[in-house]
């Protein structure tokens, strides 16, 4: 089995033409293991946005591939890069977007449902109790906080079972109190469900919850650093005890438990 989930050679990415030419990415060579939680870091416009869009099959590169899972994405049609995004990606944003006249479930199957597809009740179910939002499942979008807002967002992104999950700033409109929180449930569900994440985030004390960093400028990557898996660990299990989000779970990430405690 190849370890090597999200990989990319030599992309570019610009827009625009002549004097207004910008070059979002200017040559990535990334390599992203199965089971990584990849901070991306940066200045403002260093092209972080763009480098998860491309990640995820959101848009073409001007130059280079991007390989996810063995397969180059880079040179699939239009309609094969749709079907492969619903099944292998779940995108998180800093907006939530949620259907305010749908209830929480309802939003969370919402993209499972516009795909024909029937959702898996039970596995809903247990992402949104470890999200500690199944009790809130009938309430509609404002009865809730911003961080129970990007939770529901955080289960439909998860909804489909995707291997990989893209977060542009997820917590970019949370206070650093639920930041830690949404943070360290995204670690804990990655754990459980073996996933792969990538997100771009403003805040280093965030970044230092991931076991890496990939810092951009000027669509380079300008350093890339693991953080020591023990501490990251720990560190996940503080906030998530600290916050009294599922304390076990930090601890036992293989258990398919229902957070009884
Ligand atoms: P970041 O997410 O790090 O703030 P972005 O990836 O959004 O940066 O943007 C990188 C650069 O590319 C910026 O200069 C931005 O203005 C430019 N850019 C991004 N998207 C577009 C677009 N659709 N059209 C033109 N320029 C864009
Ligand atoms: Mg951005």
């Amino acid at each position: 089995m190849d370890l090597e989930i999200l990989k990319t050679i030599g992309l570019k990415k610009y827009y625009g033409s002549g004097a207004g030419l910008v070059k979002a990415l200017d040559g990535i060579d990334l390599s992203i293991e199965e089971g990584e939680f990849a901070a991306v870091v940066g200045s403002s416009g260093s092209g972080k946005s763009t480098l998860l869009h491309m990640l995820g099959g959101l848009d073409y590169p001007t130059e280079g591939r991007v390989i996810v899972d063995g397969k180059d994405i880079s040179s699939l049609k239009d309609t094969e890069l749709t079907i492969f995004r619903r099944r292998n990606i779940g995108f998180i944003f800093q907006n939530y977007n949620l259907v305010p006249v749908l209830n929480v479930y309802e939003n969370v199957v919402l993209p499972l449902e516009l795909d024909g597809e029937k959702p898996d009740r039970e596995f809903v179910r247990e992402v949104m109790e470890i999200l500690g939002i199944y009790e809130r499942r009938m309430s509609m979008p404002n009865q809730l906080s911003g961080g129970q807002q990007q939770r529901v967002a955080i289960a439909r992104a998860l909804a489909s079972k995707p291997a990989i999950v893209l977060a542009d700033e997820p917590t970019g409109n949370l206070d650093s109190r639920n930041s830690k929180e949404v943070v360290g449930l995204l670690k804990v569900t990655g754990e459980q469900f073996g996933q792969t994440i990538v997100m771009i985030t403003h805040n280093e004390a965030l970044a230092q919850l991931c076991s890496r960093v990939i810092r951009i400028e000027d669509g380079r990557i300008w350093k890339d650093r693991a953080n020591a898996e023990k501490s990251v660990r720990r560190m996940a299990a503080g906030n998530l005890t600290a916050t009294g989000i599922l304390p076990e779970m930090a601890t036992k990430p293989g258990r398919q438990g229902r957070g009884q405690e």
